[in-house]
């Protein structure tokens, strides 16, 4: 399975800088082209300066979140309907700073799944720990909750066509990112509950990383047996250390 290296640029880059950015992170990652696939992930005014740079090249384009409603009275919200009217193809769905900053639940995340496919989008659908819940030994029932609350009631025809990401929120923005083992870990065990939901349709089925994932770390985090790629967040916003953290990928 390709590795897929997925940039989050969260509120950074306004439409004006993306030509700049595609002018620079396109050549340096041309030779990738079918070793590994990349996305970048704008806020919502950048995607169709993405769209329209991006097009004809290797490099997809994602939203950050969408609504799980095609239309309606939602004010300041956007339809997934819009995102396809774009010409953007993926969508990253429950970051931890959806869930944890703006409240958003695991029932809310898995409405906005199902609206996703429904509607062609391909969706990251992160799960991750906070540290509190770390330390008192959670993981693996938070993911647990995570995966099948968020995920698992999308049915297993959905569920083979999403990408996971595990982000645990003590390593996003933090410099602490986790040691490729403590990643291992816990890719394994989704990796597990991928398995028992699919069966061997699970092997389809990518983990990201993601958490403080650097151009001097991501190679051997994507080294990691169970770690199907990454998805970075400041690290992608400078074009050349993201395009090295793609040739990690590659
Ligand atoms: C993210 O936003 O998904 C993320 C992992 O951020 P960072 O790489 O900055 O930790």
């Amino acid at each position: 399975m390709k590795n897929l290296v997925a940039g989050n640029w969260k509120m950074h880059l306004s439409p004006r800088e993306v030509a700049g950015y595609a002018g620079r992170f396109a050549p340096e990652t041309a030779n990738l082209v079918g070793t590994v696939d990349l996305l970048v992930c704008p806020s919502f005014p950048a995607l169709p300066a993405a769209v329209a740079a991006f097009r004809g090249t290797h490099v997809a384009v994602g939203a950050q979140n969408m609504h799980q409603e095609l239309s309606g009275a939602y004010t300041g919200e956007v339809s997934g309907a819009a995102l396809v009217d774009l010409g953007v193809g993926w969508v990253i769905l429950g970051h931890s700073e959806r869930r944890h900053v703006f409240g958003e639940t695991d029932a809310l995340v898995l409405a906005k799944l199902k609206r996703a496919h429904e509607l062609g989008l391909k969706a990251i659908v992160c799960v991750g720990e906070l540290l509190e819940e770390r330390d008192r030994g959670e993981t693996e029932a938070v993911l647990r909750r995570q995966f099948s609350e968020s995920l698992g009631g999308a049915g297993p025809a959905l569920v083979t066509k999403t990408t996971l990401a595990y982000e645990p929120v003590w390593a996003i923005g933090t410099g602490r990112t986790a040691t490729p083992e403590t990643a291992q870990e816990a890719h394994r065990f989704l990796r597990g509950l991928l398995e028992k939901a699919l069966g061997a349709a699970s092997e389809g089925v990518r983990i990201l990383y993601g958490g403080s994932v650097k151009p001097d770390n991501a190679a051997e985090l994507m080294a990691q047996a169970d770690v199907n790629g990454v998805l970075v967040g400041g690290a992608s916003l400078d074009p050349e250390g993201f395009a090295a953290i793609a040739r990690a990928g590659a």
